[in-house]
């Protein structure tokens, strides 16, 4: 059964706009469910008027491929833990880079397109060319990504000098083989297509090895872009509308994203993408920590509650490791009916995916009036009692500031250090994703609670209520 090419284009178009309404319901926490329904049904519509269209062969053999992989996929989101879903974003990117490489390398075996003539087939080769070079990049980028967030490869950035002189060489080299794969007769220009696809994945290892935990977040979103831009590619290819629309939405919606987290971090969009250096960090001898590390017990800790007035919550990855937002609000509740000021602290990048924290706390009914940006609660840090960072480390760490030497210098962070009192909620002195120490632990007026946050918290409320 085969639908009408207008019938196809009207589901294209009704599509586009359930893709639009969806990254516009993605935009606030209230509607992000809404957002994500309007974004399940695009594509369902999306999926159906593809495969009823006119000339497409083996639809069986596509259901059935589509069925196998939407039972994985189910099976997959479901038992992913909220930890570990940065890894799955990443490896998901990946399948779409491979996704428009293989496009590439079936278009350009395909006699239709050898039968193109003049501009047409030039625009065409250079379609395909564009395409697998684009996915290479994505594909193994985010294969390295996904390593580093999942703990198989180290977070710290691995460069070396000449790096950027290397990648500019890399890529003159492509475009040279562009241009000889252009001029080749028929299919014979296979082998510059797959040198090509080869260095383009090269590429994409370098590209994100050299970036460091730091940045891991504006890696994600800028291959979250990327991935677009290959979907998009693989539209030109295929001749679907639908896709280049939808490709260039991710495509366009993830660069804004990356800058605006590039903004948010202090950090130069070019150099990050680029990876000219990961942070700003001179690399210099790092500042010597000074001070004592000292440490309170879940009594102690109670007793500095029970004496506030205002609280601020700093939370990090560590509380979404320890599932400890639950008990975190049944504290802030107690504390808050004891009529003390409780707030949280969330660092755009706090934990390892963009609005991590925001959506941890949404899922235990955190009021969002007392959920604060870092910009808006900075200031009120001199006039708090107690700050409880629970599971956060980077975020918190004043070397940022200070230390001209620290990969993390220059990113904007959380002024925990200016309160009255400090606790840091964590299982060891262990160093955050970014791999530097943190002198925050050392300051006088800063105590350590040692062990998993979830059973510290609830071990503090036990306490209060006692
Ligand atoms: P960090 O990774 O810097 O620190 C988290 C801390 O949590 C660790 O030091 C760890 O210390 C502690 N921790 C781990 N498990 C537990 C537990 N069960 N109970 C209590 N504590 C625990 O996290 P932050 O949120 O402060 O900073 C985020 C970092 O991740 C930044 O460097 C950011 O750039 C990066 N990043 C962010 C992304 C994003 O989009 N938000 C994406 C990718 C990376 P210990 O082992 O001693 O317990």
């Amino acid at each position: 059964m085969f639908i009408e090419k207008e019938i196809q284009m009207a589901a294209y178009l009704f599509a586009s706009i359930l893709f639009i309404l969806s990254l516009g319901g993605l935009s606030s926490q209230e509607s992000a469910k809404r957002g994500v329904m309007f974004g399940i049904v695009g594509m369902i519509v999306a999926i159906i008027a593809t495969v009823l269209g006119k000339g497409v062969e083996g639809q069986v053999y596509i259901i059935s491929a589509i069925a196998i992989a939407s039972v994985i996929g189910l099976m997959l989101a479901r038992k992913v833990e909220m930890t570990a879903m940065p890894q799955l974003v990443a490896i998901l990117h990946s399948f779409v880079g491979l996704a428009a490489v293989l496009v590439g390398f079936g278009s350009y075996l395909d006699p239709h397109t050898h039968s193109l003539t003049g501009a047409a087939h030039t625009i065409h080769l250079v379609e395909v060319f564009v395409g697998i070079f684009i996915g290479a990049i994505t594909f193994t980028g985010s294969i390295i990504a996904w390593g580093k967030l999942d703990g198989k490869v180290p977070s710290k950035p691995w460069s070396f000098k000449g790096l950027q002189t290397m990648n500019l060489v890399l890529l003159i080299v492509c475009t040279i083989l562009g241009v000889l794969y252009c001029g080749a007769e028929g299919t014979s220009g296979m082998l510059y297509l797959g040198i090509m696809t080869a260095i383009a994945s090269f590429i994409g290892v370098v590209l994100v090895m050299a970036i460091g935990g730091g940045d891991m977040p504006v890696v994600v979103s800028m291959l979250n872009s990327y991935s677009g831009w290959a979907a998009a590619a693989a539209g030109f290819m295929l001749g679907n509308d639908l896709l280049i629309v939808t490709g260039a939405l991710v495509g366009s919606s993830g660069a804004i994203l990356s800058m605006h987290m590039c903004h948010a971090m202090n950090r130069s969009f070019f150099s990050v993408i680029f990876a000219s250096g990961s942070g700003n960090g001179s690399g210099g001898e790092k500042k010597a920590i000074e001070g004592e590390v000292t440490a309170l017990n879940h009594e102690e800790v109670a007793g500095l509650l029970k004496d506030a007035r205002s609280v601020v919550i700093v939370p990090g990855y560590g509380m979404a490791v320890a599932k400890a937002q639950y008990p975190i609000y049944d504290m802030v509740q107690f504390l808050r009916k004891a009529g003390k000021n409780v707030r949280f602290a969330i660092h755009p990048v706090a934990g390892r995916l963009p609005g991590h924290m925001n959506v941890l706390l949404a899922e235990a009914n955190v009021p969002y009036d007392i959920v604060m940006e870092m910009d808006e609660i900075n200031d009120d840090m001199p006039d708090t009692d107690v700050v409880m960072v629970i599971g956060a480390n980077d975020v918190v760490n004043p070397s940022a500031q200070d230390d001209p030497a620290s990969s993390i210098y220059g990113m904007p962070v959380i002024e925990a250090w200016k309160a009255e009192k400090v606790i840091i909620m964590k299982r060891s002195m262990s160093a955050g994703y970014s791999g530097e120490d943190n002198p925050l632990f050392y300051k006088p007026n800063s105590e350590m609670l040692y062990g998993d946050a979830k059973d510290s918290v609830e071990k503090i409320l036990g306490f209060l209520k006692g």
